[in-house]
């Protein structure tokens, strides 16, 4: 018996629990209540791109580096050394491509990323083409926080510290770790800001509604397979960036035929690697032969989109 009883213990323990289901007991209006903070509003892309362009490209990297690893309390310096890398190594290879193909992108950057590096924003702001955006304090989880008073500290934290490193306030959020909080819409509205590129509705632009009301908060919406962090490095499920690059220019085909946006989210401390770093050269070499692709900053586009309308 003792023996079985045993079994029957390390067997338990072994199966995963199954996972919470608190959804099936809401009623319907709770079911609606729980989509109601941000949906997607009316499409935004206009009838016509700047020069007739056919499609805009909006290249935008998420300078991470060390701070979602010093927001969760890790101080290994082996665990920091290699987000270190998007510092040391990443930035300049990407800053380096872009100035290669003369192209602007958007740098969402969380404030202590800067902070520690206080070299990255001189660099991105050299060529006058390029754009940073707020990325939260500390790569800090606004759902984790689930507080509204404490988020709002720290993203106008944020806000103050980029504010001041480039002279100028910045109009772009892409909430850390793509999370909005059921408060995020609603503290940066407060905040003024001009786009979000955070949620992921549809793959052009569009307008942000809450609670049922237009928002005039503009989207540009990113999406888990336009972007590496996923697929590529340490803890990534594809060994090669050669498929996911496939993804990207069948992605930008898709948006061209449709004569969207097509928006690339990568990070430079995995895209500054060697081998993603030459298929990111390849695929813009790509993009640049096609005619008519507008390569824009995030901020450019929402501008274009809000008073295209
Ligand atoms: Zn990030």
């Amino acid at each position: 018996m003792k023996s079985i009883c045993l079994c029957a213990l390390v067997c338990s323990l072994a199966i995963a629990q199954p996972p919470q289901q608190p959804g099936t007991k809401w009623t319907q209006d709770q079911l609606l209540a729980a989509v109601a903070p941000a949906r997607a509003g009316r499409k935004l892309t206009p009838h016509s791109w700047p020069n007739g362009a056919r499609v805009a490209v909006a290249l935008s990297f998420d300078v991470d580096n060390e701070s979602y690893l010093l927001a969760a309390g890790q101080t290994s310096p082996t665990t920091l050394s290699a987000a270190d890398f998007g510092a040391q190594s990443g930035l300049p290879r990407i800053l380096a491509l872009l100035d290669k193909y003369q192209l602007p992108a958007s740098f969402f950057i969380p404030a202590v990323s800067a902070l520690l590096h206080p070299e990255m924003i001189p660099a991105i702001e050299k060529s006058g083409r390029h754009e940073i955006g707020v990325h939260g304090w500390i790569h800090e989880s606004p759902p984790a926080i689930n507080d509204a008073a404490e988020e709002e500290r720290l993203l106008n934290q944020a806000i103050d510290y980029l504010t001041k490193a480039t002279g100028k306030r910045p109009v772009g959020y892409r909430a850390p770790g793509w999370a909005f909080s059921q408060y995020t819409l609603g503290l940066i509205r407060k905040a003024g800001f001009l786009y979000d590129s955070s949620l992921q509705a549809m793959d052009e632009p569009y307008e942000i509604v809450s609670s049922g009301q237009p928002t005039g908060m503009v989207e540009l919406a990113i999406d888990w397979t336009l972007t590496e962090t996923p697929y590529l490095g340490h803890g990534g499920t594809m060994p090669s960036p050669e498929l996911l690059y496939q993804l990207y220019k069948d992605e930008f085909d898709g948006a061209y035929q449709e004569r969207t946006l097509f928006v690339l989210t990568l990070h430079p401390h995995v895209t500054g690697h060697r081998a993603p770093i030459r298929h990111l050269d390849q695929f813009i070499a790509y993009m640049k032969s096609k005619p008519g692709v507008w390569f824009a900053t995030c901020e450019q586009v929402a501008r274009y989109v809000k008073t295209a309308q």
